[in-house]
């Protein structure tokens, strides 16, 4: 997995150290005081090549920035925000599916992880104390929260923290069936693990190295069994021959696994990239054709099927949600008023409004 492991000297004592070391007994762990001296390592002959090797590097550092920020995905007035937030305790992710947008926006190519957890929950204290009503956190937008979470172990301690806390919600989101750390752990219903799917065949064709559909399912069932609250995200939904079919299947298959009432959110998203990112797509997967459709740029600077084919692919996704679970909550975060008036029937005020419709059920 990792070939080489850094760590900054700020760091070498802390908790999340001790678990890497105590998983990699045999890497030799290089100390060292700048991130310039781990990207030394980093094969720059190209794009495709600068993005591997950085994700076989591990860079255990001391994070100087600041800690609760919104959603990058956070959109111009126009766009409805449901007004998550973000802690990043990584930044990158080891899986490898085609369309991942880490590919154009990471300046820094290297899997790294933030090991002074300590200042984090002091920002995480001090940002629940000037709240006022239930806000979502989530760890997972340039990261995959649970992929790595047996050899950082960092999770464990987020969702001892949340379970206590007064207006915060902690979401993990994953591609991943790593659930086995977040076992045993009380989350006092605080955490809720958030599962990204898609049909069968796109998990196998382009969520290169994620965990199966079928044992995504398994693991929410696992985590729900377990006082965990969980919600979805299919996301990105991908246009394709047969398009219909597949999502169909999917959510029955949901439909047959979960009962109305067990998942607290629906989250619905359709396929984006920014301008770059189909390019180094074709370098480093020839032959992938997801980036081969029509597609529009949005006020956002972000490329989306044209409005038609994504009206199509929502009312799909909403109206098999509905016949599911009629009270279910289900959106899309990165679409204008007018989709919720003419998918939803209704336009939250604004972003707050967004989130008391996703959180009714926490
Ligand atoms: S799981 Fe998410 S972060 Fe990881 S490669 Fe896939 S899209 Fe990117």
């Amino acid at each position: 997995m990792f070939e080489r492991i850094f760590i900054d000297k700020e760091v070498t004592d802390f908790t999340t150290v001790n678990h890497v070391k105590e998983y990699f007994p045999d890497i030799q762990i290089v100390e060292v005081s700048s991130k310039e001296e781990v990207l030394e390592f980093v094969n720059d002959d190209s794009m495709k090549d600068r993005i591997q090797s950085g994700k076989k590097i591990l860079y255990l550092n001391n994070y100087k920035g600041q800690f609760v920020k919104f959603c990058p995905a956070r959109s111009p007035e126009c766009y409805m925000c449901c007004n998550l937030h973000t802690i990043n305790l990584q930044s990158n992710c080891v899986f490898n599916c085609t369309y991942c947008i880490l590919q154009s926006v990471l300046s820094n190519p290297v899997m790294q992880v933030h090991c002074n957890l300590d200042e984090i929950f002091s920002s995480l204290v001090e940002y629940d104390n000037s709240l006022t009503e239930k806000t979502r956190i989530c760890t997972g937008e340039i990261a995959d929260s649970l992929a790595l979470d047996h050899i950082f172990n960092q999770n464990k301690y987020l969702v001892e923290f949340f379970a206590k806390s007064k207006h915060l919600y902690l979401e993990l989101k994953t591609k991943s069936n790593n659930i086995e750390p977040l076992l045993g752990i009380e989350s006092n219903g605080r955490t809720v693990v958030s599962f990204s799917l898609n049909p069968s065949d796109v998990v196998k064709k382009i969520e290169l190295q994620t965990a199966s559909l079928e044992e995504r399912l398994d693991a929410a069932r696992k985590v729900l069994d377990h006082g965990y609250k969980v919600c979805f995200n299919i996301d990105p939904m991908i246009y394709f021959e047969g398009w219909q079919e597949a999502y169909t299947e999917l959510i029955d298959t949901i439909s047959s696994r979960f009962k109305a009432g067990e998942i607290t959110w629906f989250h619905v998203g359709i396929l984006r990239s920014n301008p770059g990112l189909a390019k180094i797509v074709r370098q480093r997967f020839p032959g992938q054709t997801i980036f081969d459709e029509e597609f529009v740029l949005g006020v956002d600077k972000k490329y989306r099927y044209p409005k038609h084919i994504r009206d199509e692919m929502y009312h799909l996704v909403y109206s098999k949600l509905n016949q599911f679970d009629a009270e279910l909550a289900s959106y899309a975060c990165v679409e204008k008023a007018s989709h919720w008036k003419k998918h939803k029937h209704f336009v939250p005020k604004d972003v707050h409004d967004v989130n008391r419709y996703l959180t009714n059920r926490l």
